[in-house]
């Protein structure tokens, strides 16, 4: 059972607690239909002390992000699904057309509204992450939200209308204003903070100089391996589209030899 308060998991003993859940919780994911039993249970708690009341019991309370770094993707995964699901029925309680309550549907991941019908779904929100390449240099930008000096690959929000090829065109000129070819599919990730889907893609430059657009981001630039800033830690998709451009630059170098 893993157990949220707020958006944090709780930790004993260095342990991602899969025990029991504790006496007073506010929502229980076992008290939902059978349909919804292929996650991880848990349960959330109120924003209050941890009373377990055993000294030799140390808690903690950690995000998601740590969960990775400390434990791996698989139960990154299972417990972001777990979180994803959490959250949205903390916030999903009441119709947002009527306001009557909404309860869980027993034949699959929804919730109906017993006053006129409706069925919502938990939201997911699609969105690209692009490594442009330009002669053999990797375009990596500092996003201005970021406070430490790292760098990374352009993303964005996918917007209703948009097929993900001209996501990919317009994030990528709105923030550095320059326009792409050859934009490919690479791969994808969830990314539940709080509700994400990352769909990476490669493109390669096909004109324009680089302006980064002074809000989002304040300084963007091509980069040889050898003179990357510092970029994202880990197995996030970012980091997996970095790893990927430098394994290929290096194929084709020692082709060249
Ligand atoms: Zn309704």
């Amino acid at each position: 059972m893993l157990i949220f308060k707020g958006d944090k998991l709780r930790v004993r003993n260095g342990v991602l607690e899969f025990g029991d859940a504790p006496a007073d919780v506010l929502r229980d994911s076992r008290d939902l239909p059978a349909v919804w039993q292929d996650m991880e249970p848990w349960c959330e708690v109120e924003d209050a002390e941890d009373t377990c009341g055993e000294a030799s019991v140390e808690t903690e309370w950690i995000d998601l992000r740590a969960v990775w770094q400390r434990w791996g993707e698989e139960t990154f995964v299972r417990a972001g699904t777990a979180y994803q699901y959490m959250n949205w029925l903390r916030h999903a309680r009441f119709c947002s057309s009527c306001g009557a309550p909404l309860s869980a549907k027993e034949e699959d991941k929804g919730l109906s509204c017993g006053g006129c019908g409706r069925t919502v779904y938990a939201p997911l929100h699609p969105a690209i992450i692009v490594a442009v390449e330009r002669e053999g240099k990797l375009l990596l930008a500092h996003n201005t939200r970021m406070p430490s000096k790292r760098y990374s690959v352009l993303a964005g929000f996918v917007e209703p209308g948009e097929s993900l090829e001209q996501t990919v065109q317009r994030e990528i000129m709105e923030e550095v204003g320059i326009e792409v070819q050859d934009i490919r599919y690479f791969g994808s990730q969830s990314w539940p903070f709080p509700c994400s889907l990352m769909l990476g893609f490669t493109a390669r430059w096909q004109r324009g100089e680089l302006r980064p657009d002074g809000t989002e981001l304040d300084d963007a630039g091509w980069f040889l391996p050898c003179e990357f800033p510092d970029i994202p830690p880990g197995l996030s998709i970012s980091r997996r589209l970095i790893d990927d451009f430098v394994r290929r630059r290096q194929q084709s170098v020692s082709a060249l030899r």
